[in-house]
């Protein structure tokens, strides 16, 4: 900051103070993989707060969030969230339990990529930051494109776009304008091949189909080195047939596009289960023999529920259980450090 006079610097320091944002709770996996709880300030918010979050009078809300650091060597892939909750509904999601809590600020969602680089150790460095956390990305457009500017700039945090994936589960007039606005990557939540399949799963299906969000996929001038992710969750006896494959590989046909599977990550209560192995690797093989480039995504931190899908605060300190108090104050400073015993 030396480029601003002393006595700029000095009325800056009497008048503002930037908070940083620092995790109540840090928890590690068997495999390496740390969750951050972050307990943010109930602050007016434009979203009006429903579900078992509740409001906290006078336009306050609660919200608490997590992010997740997940090893890929030899870096570091960071997970954050856009919203504390999410309000999409998608049937095989823990977080869609909670429902839409508030939306996340430009400076809380950038600030969990800077609480991160606290988090790490000598030698480790964030390579790649996905927006797969908590949330919709894309019904948070304004603070998400705020948030990776800062990312980004070199005033900010220097990141590259080509290393940071906004995932949608299919908001198709934003998906437009994300490409317009940024240069990062576009990753799109499918799971379904058939409209009423896909409704099933994911309620946003019902206004803006499938059709709609493939022919969208399909006109993004989306640049030559680059693929759309298209992410699948598996899910047993659901959408894991090789004819679900099969029509995989038709509504993708003429897009640059690559499938990343994801074996459906459990919860308490889910209604659903993981197909076995083998399915997993049939629906691959039936994918890459017809061309198209798939992967099968390795389940990472499923013993502490930071996997995809399972972010829900099950740490028990959901927000429906705290107090006012503990909301206002949770934010700052304090933090805890718990690593976990396998579960699988
Ligand atoms: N709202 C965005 C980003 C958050 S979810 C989106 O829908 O893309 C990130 C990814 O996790 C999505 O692809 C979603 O389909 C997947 N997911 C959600 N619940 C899951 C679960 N229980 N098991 C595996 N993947 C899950």
């Amino acid at each position: 900051m030396s480029n601003l006079s002393h006595d700029l610097r000095a009325a800056l320091a009497e008048h503002f103070v930037v908070p940083l944002l620092a995790p109540a709770l840090v928890t590690r996996s068997s495999d390496g993989t740390r969750k951050l709880l972050f307990e943010l300030d109930g602050f007016p918010s434009p979203v009006t707060t429903s579900g078992n979050g509740g409001g906290l009078g006078r336009g306050f809300a609660r919200a608490a969030i997590e992010s997740v650091l997940i090893p890929d060597p030899p870096r570091l892939t960071l997970c954050i969230s856009s919203q504390a909750g999410c309000g999409m509904g998608c049937t095989f999601c823990a977080t869609a339990r909670l429902g839409l809590l508030r939306n996340l600020s430009a400076e809380e969602i950038a600030g969990q990529v800077v609480a991160a680089q606290e988090q790490i150790e000598p030698g480790e460095h964030i390579g790649n930051i996905d927006f797969m956390g908590m949330g919709e990305p894309l019904v948070n457009y304004d603070a998400v494109v705020q948030a990776i500017e800062i990312m980004t700039a070199e005033w900010g945090l220097g990141f590259s776009p080509r290393r940071i994936t906004v995932s949608t589960v299919g908001i198709v007039p934003a998906m437009q304008r994300l490409v317009a606005d940024t240069a990062v990557n576009l990753a799109v939540s499918l799971s379904g091949t058939t409209e009423a399949q896909r409704a099933k799963l994911v309620p946003i299906n019902r206004r803006y189909s499938l059709q709609a969000l493939v022919a969208m996929c399909r006109a993004l001038p989306i640049p030559q080195r680059r693929r759309i992710t298209f992410e699948y969750v598996l899910l047993a006896g659901v959408n894991d047939s090789l004819e679900d494959a099969g029509r995989l590989v038709r509504l993708l046909h003429g897009i640059r596009s690559k499938v990343n599977l994801i074996p459906f990550n459990p919860f308490p209560g889910a209604r659903y289960a993981c197909p076995s192995e083998t399915t997993i690797r049939c629906f691959q093989e039936r994918l890459l023999a017809a061309g198209t480039h798939a992967t099968i995504r390795q389940s990472r931190g499923r013993d502490i529920q930071a996997a995809c899908g399972q972010l829900a605060l099950a740490s028990g300190r959901t927000p429906s259980h705290r107090s006012q108090s503990d909301t206002l104050d949770g934010n700052l400073g304090r933090q805890r450090v718990e690593s976990s015993r396998p579960t699988e």
